[in-house]
């Protein structure tokens, strides 16, 4: 199992979530980008993490994300899917993820370097 550890107080939840279904579609488009099948997409509470990725390639969302900003959404969606390609964080795994996600370069997570921002951008 893949995840990414929640840092608690390290997001500020919006008033108003976004809908399961529209999530949903902002992971199978990610998915379609990158390349990569998710099986199922799940999305429940989760209380350590907010997202992580079986081995089968299911992919589990923590609830909270539906409060979260965009750019937040797609840093977690972006994480689960490369681990669909690789397992590890490695440099590639970094690399990818700073490819798919240039733009804000507020670290979120202090591993995985640029955070992301939203509408996506075409790869450069
Ligand atoms: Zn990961």
């Amino acid at each position: 199992m893949n995840g990414i550890e929640k840092q608690p107080d390290a997001w500020q939840p919006l008033e108003e979530a976004v809908p399961a279904d529209l999530f949903r579609v902002e992971v199978r488009a990610w998915a379609a980008r990158i390349g990569v099948e998710p099986g199922e997409i799940h999305i429940r509470p989760m209380k350590r993490k907010w997202a992580s990725c079986s081995s089968r390639g299911r992919l589990t969302f923590d609830i909270g994300l539906l409060r979260q900003p965009a750019y937040q959404r797609a840093e977690v969606i972006v994480h689960e899917l490369l681990h669909l390609k690789l397992p590890n964080h490695g440099p590639l795994f970094r690399a990818l993820m700073q490819a798919y996600l240039s733009g804000k370069e507020t670290p979120i997570y202090p591993n995985h370097g640029a955070a992301s921002h939203f509408p996506m951008q075409d790869t450069p």
